[in-house]
């Protein structure tokens, strides 16, 4: 025994005794010891054996608790010295020799007498070495793969692989019901000294032992009953009241629903410095090295789940009794290690909260978790294993196997397996802290591990400099994870004309295409079916009409105008009057709710409102001045003020003034004004241009409402590259059918809109268009979309971005349909940041919330500073930069894509409209007749309600 371990052992040992003094296990029921019962009578299993046979019975052929190991022989192996060690240790341990008759699905433990064991050998010394290390590792699987009958002693197996004249694999496997890892240990042992005597020609200097495993399992069912079991008993349904804690660790995979057991492993050292450090401060806080280790993986799991009622499995070797220590068999327990890490304690705080609850776990050893199980009963959720889904094992070192004349090795062999969603296995040896990770292959990829073990290893580092740091402070990412977050993934450093207004792009575009048709759809100053169709010259010469008259009326920049019209050519010439004039357009659906207009005009107390005169009625209380696009007098005013220059001279301020000023919904249910300006358009046009993509022969038909921001994106960048945009009346876009005949009849290439809207396509039978871009966002993927719209599309594209960070902020190629759908990476000159509830970087795959900044920062909400202050804050990464808090759940894949996964709060989004929590319910309580349907928006003038 090295002397570290001996102190390890001694500290455990004396944190036990002093805490057993105060309890009344120690006091007044001090259990009986173990007596040897007669063999003629019907032995008992004990309570962990119990569960083993009837899993058994349930899944006959299931290896997942055959025990294998490997030891590599380096020497002269005496074979019959071998066998007749193996011999003797069965013939020592009953339990070895122990075999299962089942007298009516009631399990009967039976000892075979002792019979000479033998090693089965293999030769494979014909073989090539590296055939011969293949052929030694298939066998070792297959072996580990072979099941054990229950009914036919022994439950031990030996193979002897033959490697050459002086080198050898020994094979063991045995059942867990008859072993256990301390088990191990006790072979190992007496294998050393039995193969020495051996040899030497002795007989075995082991003494015989006075009890066996049976007594051992007469003596448990007997001294577990009445008081005894119910002081345990209590003990531990106390610790586990309430109700239990589910670990939600991230996934790679969706959750089988029924819990698998395919497992992998990754192994790990850590340093000898990390070690001493961690020894060193065990010492100090008078914990334990594994406290300090189980304590550190509760942080991890807390750091990645963000769960502060914590729950991790632990086994226990349950050999506390003197007389035990030397039997082979089952004895191991498992302990529900429970701790409340809640309230950001420092580590060292959390150090003492982990000692206090292994001390409690210690004293109430001795109730095998299977009774505890059965008595406690959870409410069994069978995608999971219950009471705990993660476990930590510390191993004991390893009992050195010392055999005269061989030099033995013990290779890692860790089996297949995985009886949790991780097992967290350590161990110390002499090069310090070892362990591997054992992690269920249905649920995550070894990337994922292997990251984890990088964490751990950082969070013990961390801690080790700083045990008095909180839980929260404690550094988690490696040095090159966070430059990946940091830079390589938010590279995205592209010029753009950053002092160019978004009119000037489309002046530009006009002066390069003057003939070229820009826009077609619904006019107001026409019958209603008829249809306009404009050039660049033509709808620049109008604009710049109108902006000339808007000038007049004293809009210049940042001051701003509302625009409510219908979805006609009018209104793009209106919007273009506004940005050309020098002001930012509010873009009114004049759908919305009387109440919501009426808030709007009042809160920005707009100087001007364009509208047109079905609608001009409607506007409520408004008292500034009303233009009507439509009205002929109107006409007559503007004709008069055309400029035949296609770049609109006047001051119309610069790039950092507004462009538009959109209203979302606010959490108090009150709509919040979304300032924009130019640069972050300009930017985001750029952008776009490169990815999707636009080019001068595409046609863009628009559906959707001003009222969103993503209508920016529709006219703005056709007509900032020369290409056309038909604009679908507001009738077709509600209506499956009609839209699919328009898509074909205007030869769209480009479409972009909302899920609902593709369902809606899908639905009316729309059979696709193989030269069409789609572009697809606003709100989270129904599943299946992708699968339906990919064959039925050029390209396809999920699209992010809320309103504040000016229309899409990431954007992702959809290629394949068989997992969920990312939204992708970063636009031109936009970071995003997921991070935790203390903004600090969260590591890829574990969930926190997406953070913005960059070009496309909004500059706040229109006059609402706190509002502001709060959505918008200092960006923890750069001086004088500031982020975006969009609410959203997101995590990083590893290959440097973001997956969005819902909302940090209640806001739900139906039809593209942002619902608050609170809003939602003042939807349904007026009008619950409509159940699942809420009213998101109501069109006054049509006396028509729209449904979603
Ligand atoms: P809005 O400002 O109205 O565009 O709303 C922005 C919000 O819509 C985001 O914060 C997300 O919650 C949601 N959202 C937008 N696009 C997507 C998308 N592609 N996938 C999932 N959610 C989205
Ligand atoms: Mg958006």
């Amino acid at each position: 025994m090295t002397p570290d371990l001996h102190n390890e052992l001694t500290a455990r040992k004396a944190e036990l005794l002093s805490f057993l003094k105060g309890t009344s296990l120690a006091t007044g029921a001090q259990p009986p010891t173990v007596k040897r019962v007669p063999r003629a009578g019907e032995l008992s299993l004990s309570f962990a054996q119990m569960r083993l046979w009837l899993l058994n019975e349930l899944e006959r052929g299931s290896v997942a608790y055959n025990l294998p190991s490997l030891v590599h022989l380096r020497g002269n192996l005496d074979l019959a010295a071998l066998d007749c060690s193996l011999s003797e240790i069965v013939r020592r341990h009953e339990i070895l020799r122990t075999y299962y008759s089942s007298a009516g699905g009631h399990p009967v433990p039976m000892i075979a007498s002792p019979e000479p064991f033998q090693v089965s050998v293999v030769d494979l010394q014909g073989l090539s070495e590296a055939a011969r290390e293949k052929e030694a590792a298939r066998l070792a699987l297959v072996d580990a793969r072979q099941p054990f009958d229950l009914g036919k002693a022994p439950l031990i197996r030996a193979t002897l692989l033959k490697l050459a004249a002086e080198e050898q694999v020994l094979l063991l496997n045995v059942h867990h019901i008859a072993f256990d890892g301390w088990s191990h240990g006790v072979f190992l042992k007496e294998l050393s000294v039995l193969y020495k005597a051996f040899l030497q020609g002795q007989a075995s200097p082991l003494p015989d032992l006075p009890i066996q495993y049976a007594d051992f399992a007469a003596w448990q069912r007997e001294w577990l009953q009445g008081d005894v079991l119910k002081r345990q008993l209590d003990y531990w349904k106390e610790r586990l009241s309430g109700s239990l804690p589910v670990l939600e660790l991230p996934t790679d995979h969706p959750r089988p629903p029924a819990q698998t057991y395919n497992g992998e492993t990754v192994s790990f050292v850590f340093s000898k410095t990390l070690t001493d450090a961690l020894k060193s401060l065990s010492q100090r806080e008078d914990v334990t090295l594994f406290v300090t280790l189980l304590a550190a993986f509760k942080v991890l799991l807390l750091r990645y789940t963000g769960q502060v009622d914590m729950l991790v499995g632990t086994p226990i070797a349950n050999r506390n009794r003197a007389e035990i220590e030397g039997l082979i068999g089952f004895f191991v327990n498992t302990l529900a290690m429970r701790t409340d890490l809640s309230g950001n304690p420092t580590f060292r705080e959390l150090m003492q909260r982990v000692k206090d609850t292994a001390l409690g776990a210690y004293a109430h050893q001795d109730l095998p978790f299977e009774k505890l199980v059965e008595e406690l009963n959870p409410k069994r959720d069978i995608s999971r294993s219950p009471i705990f889904q993660v476990m930590l094992s510390f191993l004991s070192p390893a009992q050195p196997l010392e055999l005269p004349g061989l030099e033995p090795s013990r290779l890692e062999f860790h089996g297949e397996g995985a009886q949790f969603d991780l097992s967290l296995y350590l161990g110390e040896t002499g090069q310090g802290v070892t362990g591997w990770f054992s992690y269920n292959t249905d649920l995550f990829g070894k990337g994922t591990i292997e990251r984890m073990v990088e964490h751990y290893r950082t969070l013990l580092e961390g801690i080790t400099a700083r045990p008095e740091s909180k839980l929260s402070e404690l550094p988690l990412l490696t040095l090159p994870e966070r430059h990946r977050m940091l830079v390589e993934w938010n590279d995205t450093r592209v010029d753009y004309p950053e002092d160019v207004l978004l009119h000037q792009l489309f002046e530009a575009q006009a002066e390069r295409t003057p003939g070229a048709v820009v826009l077609a759809g619904p006019s107001l100053t026409q019958a209603s079916t008829s249809q306009a169709s404009w050039t660049y010259a033509e709808l620049n010469q109008r604009a710049n009409a109108l902006a000339h008259y808007l000038q007049t009326l004293g809009v210049g920049p940042d001051v701003l105008v509302a625009v409510c019209m219908e979805r006609t050519v009018e209104m793009v010439v209106g919007l273009l009057a506004v940005l050309k004039a020098g002001g930012a357009y509010v873009p009114l659906d004049p759908a919305y709710p009387r109440e919501r207009l009426a808030f709007i005009l009042e809160d920005t107390q707009v100087p001007v409102v364009l509208t047109q005169q079905r609608i001009a009625p409607f506007l409520p209380g408004y008292h500034g001045r009303v233009v009507c696009l439509d009205d002929p007098n109107l006409q007559v005013e503007i004709q008069k003020l055309t400029g035949d220059d296609f770049r609109f001279s006047s001051n119309s301020g610069d790039a950092s003034h507004l462009a538009y000023v959109l209203y979302t919904s606010g959490s108090t249910g009150k709509p919040k004004g979304v300032e924009i300006c130019h640069r972050a358009v300009v930017n985001f046009l750029s952008s776009m241009r490169a990815a999707p993509g636009m080019a001068a022969q595409d046609t863009l038909l628009s559906v959707t409402t001003p009222s969103f921001d993503i209508f920016g994106l529709e006219i703005w960048l056709p007509l900032t590259t020369g290409a056309k945009v038909v604009i679908a009346p507001e009738e077709v876009t509600r209506d499956g059918r009609e839209l699919a005949a328009l898509m074909r009849q205007s030869g769209a290439t480009v479409m972009q809109a909302t899920p609902s809207t593709w369902r809606l396509l899908l639905e009316s039978g729309w059979e696709g268009n193989r030269h069409l871009k789609i572009l697809c966002g606003g709100e989270a993927w129904p599943p299946q979309l992708a699968e339906q719209l990919l064959p039925k599309c050029a390209s396809l594209w999920n699209m992010y971005g809320p309103t504040e960070t000016t229309i899409w902020s990431t954007l992702h190629r959809v290629t394949r349909a068989d997992a969920a759908v990312p939204i992708g990476r970063p636009i031109a000159n936009t970071q995003v940041y997921v991070l935790d509830g203390r903004r600090q970087l969260v590591p890829a795959g574990v969930v926190g919330e997406l953070y913005i900044g960059g070009s496309g920062l909004a500059r706040g909400y229109f006059a609402r500073p706190e509002l502001t202050a709060e959505r918008f804050v200092e960006s923890p990464f750069a001086a004088n930069a500031r982020l975006y808090r969009t609410g959203d759940r997101a995590r990083w894949l590893p290959d440097g894509t973001l997956e969005c996964l819902g909302r940090v709060d209640q806001q739900v989004k139906i039809r593209g409209f942002r619902i608050e929590p609170g809003e939602v319910e003042a939807a349904l309580a007026r009008h619950p007749a409509v159940g699942q349907c809420v009213v998101v928006a109501r069109d006054d003038a049509r006396g028509e309600k729209i449904l979603a």
